[in-house]
């Protein structure tokens, strides 16, 4: 592209709500055939709340929301701040105990010593016992396409919550409209499989991938890459950072990490995954009438 349809496809581009880290970065938008959408925070608003706490026999779930919470308040994950906020307003005043040993997993949880004890809230591994009150939990939240972490202390499973969350109206005229420029969607989360399905399903799409890490996101892109596809991803944490950097093209939510911004070649700054569908036709358009 010449430098002057450059300067008019970023023009546009900002009109879109779309901002675009370089020229190249529209040459490979023109050509992507594949597109890997994040779950939370991209096909869903990412404002979750707190729907329900389930806890093992003989635990007090004041308790357990409280220190929960006090770990989740140095996360900034959608998940976190949901339960840290619910947390808070449970409180008289408003303050949580202090957490010392604070660590984030992306994609998989955060864990913190609060209160003498280690928590930890994160995604359910398959492979770790649960008691059967907080499996049927688990159970329920998937049924109710709900996403549902463990909360565990000194190594005890000893709570299931569940966190709710609204899909973006644009996912699913977004999803219509690049199929219909011949590009694949494709839902990856690390979100259990009842809740990714569920999303897909009303945003129209039909390949899943549940359960990935953030690595795994990455090899992902490696995969499809290496068969040939030109893939674009979008995504809004810092689970997804590695994909997006891997990717032909990263598109990051306005609203997202710094992490996911960072790594990615396109920014949509108002959140409308339709302005994606936009910017490939502007760049279809533009890059054509210019050769
Ligand atoms: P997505 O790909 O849908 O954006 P993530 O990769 O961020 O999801 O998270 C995957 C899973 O890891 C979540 O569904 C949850 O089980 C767990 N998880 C990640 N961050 C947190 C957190 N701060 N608190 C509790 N669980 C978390
Ligand atoms: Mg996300």
């Amino acid at each position: 592209a010449t430098p002057t349809a450059f300067l008019a496809a970023t023009g546009r581009g900002a009109q879109l709500g779309v901002l675009v880290r370089g020229p190249e970065a529209l040459e490979r938008l023109r050509r992507i055939d594949t597109v890997l959408f994040d779950k939370t925070g991209t096909l869903t608003t990412g404002r979750m709340t707190l729907t329900g706490t389930t806890v093992a026999d003989g635990v007090d779930p004041a308790l357990v929301l409280r220190l929960a919470g006090a770990v989740e308040h140095g996360s900034e994950h959608p998940i976190g701040r949901a339960v840290a906020a619910t947390a808070r307003a449970a409180e008289g005043d408003g303050r949580l105990p202090g957490v010392t040993g604070f660590r984030a997993v992306p994609g998989t949880g955060v864990t913190g010593r609060v209160a003498g004890r280690r928590v930890t809230v994160g995604r359910h591994r398959p492979d770790a016992p649960l008691p059967a009150v907080l499996r049927r939990a688990l159970d329920r939240a998937g049924a109710a396409a709900r996403t549902a972490v463990v909360v565990e202390w000194d190594g005890r499973p000893v709570a299931v919550l569940a966190v709710g969350d609204t899909l973006r109206p644009g996912g699913p005229a977004a999803v219509r409209e690049l199929r219909a420029l011949g590009i694949t969607p494709v839902l990856v989360t690390g979100d259990g499989p009842a809740a990714a399905r569920f999303a897909a399903e009303r945003t129209g799409i039909e390949e899943v991938r549940a359960g990935v890490t953030p690595e795994g996101k990455a090899a992902l892109v490696a995969e499809l890459r290496a068969a040939g596809r030109r893939v674009a991803v979008i995504g809004d944490g810092v689970n997804d950072a590695a994909a997006l950097a891997s990717a032909d093209l990263g598109i990051a939510m306005g609203g997202g990490t710094d992490a996911a911004i960072g790594a990615a070649d396109l920014t949509l700054v108002r959140e409308d995954l339709r302005a994606v569908v936009a910017a490939v036709r502007l760049t279809r358009a533009t890059l054509r009438t210019i050769r």
